[in-house]
């Protein structure tokens, strides 16, 4: 199955796709993640990722397109994988459109006033990426990750000038996808609100209710 989980920055994205991948044993492909890794590698495509992403910007789509393309010739992809935060541009859709066909597109709801309390408090797990908040999902001992007792970190780009940035690149370039999409009828609206179990079992009810229609 191929999914694409679409939604703002502190949709929940990552959370409901790590719920999926367990659920549904096929990988979870973040392009945030994957261009974090590079930027702490220093490698060529991190130092040109590094520029945009610091300043909330999206990264140019040639760039992000060579990458999707890369990483799905890899085997792990053969029975299905969830998109999380892949394409984020009408341009990445198309491209991708060229060479996978998604069954659903997932759209979290969430509104912008709770976005920047929810990506401002976040704390994520530097092994394990487990996301928590130092509010909303307190781990037991602070900074230290409930699950593997990983360090828990700041993202770089998880400080209020920065979200705000963020959430006008997405409202901009971003937002646009879903009525792509809708027009395609791949689209599930979820309220992306309230407890990330009850999230996950109305997006499973809904998959389900889809493939059957
Ligand atoms: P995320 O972890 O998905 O919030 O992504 C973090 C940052 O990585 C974004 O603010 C962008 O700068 C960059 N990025 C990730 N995915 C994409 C994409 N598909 N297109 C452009 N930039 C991206």
């Amino acid at each position: 199955m191929k999914l694409l989980l679409l939604g703002p920055p502190g949709a929940g994205k990552g959370t409901q796709a790590k719920l999926l991948m367990d659920k549904l044993k096929i990988p979870q492909i973040s392009t945030g993640d994957i261009l974090r890794e590079a930027i702490k590698k220093t490698t060529p495509l991190g130092k040109k990722a590094k520029e945009f992403m610091d300043r909330g910007a999206l990264v140019p789509d040639n760039i992000m397109v060579d990458l999707i393309n890369e990483r799905l010739k890899n085997q792990d992809v053969k029975d299905g994988y969830i998109l999380d935060g892949f394409p984020r541009t009408i341009q990445q859709a198309e491209e991708l459109g060229n060479i996978a066909n998604l069954e659903h597109v997932i759209q979290l709801k969430v509104p912008d006033k709770d976005l920047i309390n929810r990506l401002s408090g976040r704390r994520t797990c530097e092994k394990c990426g487990e996301a928590f908040h130092v509010e909303l999902n307190r781990p037991k001992r602070d900074g230290v990750c409930d699950k593997c007792n990983g360090k828990l970190m700041q993202r770089a780009d998880d400080n209020v000038d920065v979200i705000k940035k963020r959430l006008e690149a997405y409202h901009l370039q971003t937002d646009p996808l879903v009525g792509y999409y809708q027009k395609r009828k791949k689209v599930i609206e979820i309220d992306g609100t309230g407890n990330p179990k009850e999230i996950f079992r109305s997006i499973l009810r809904s998959i389900n209710q889809q493939a059957d229609s």
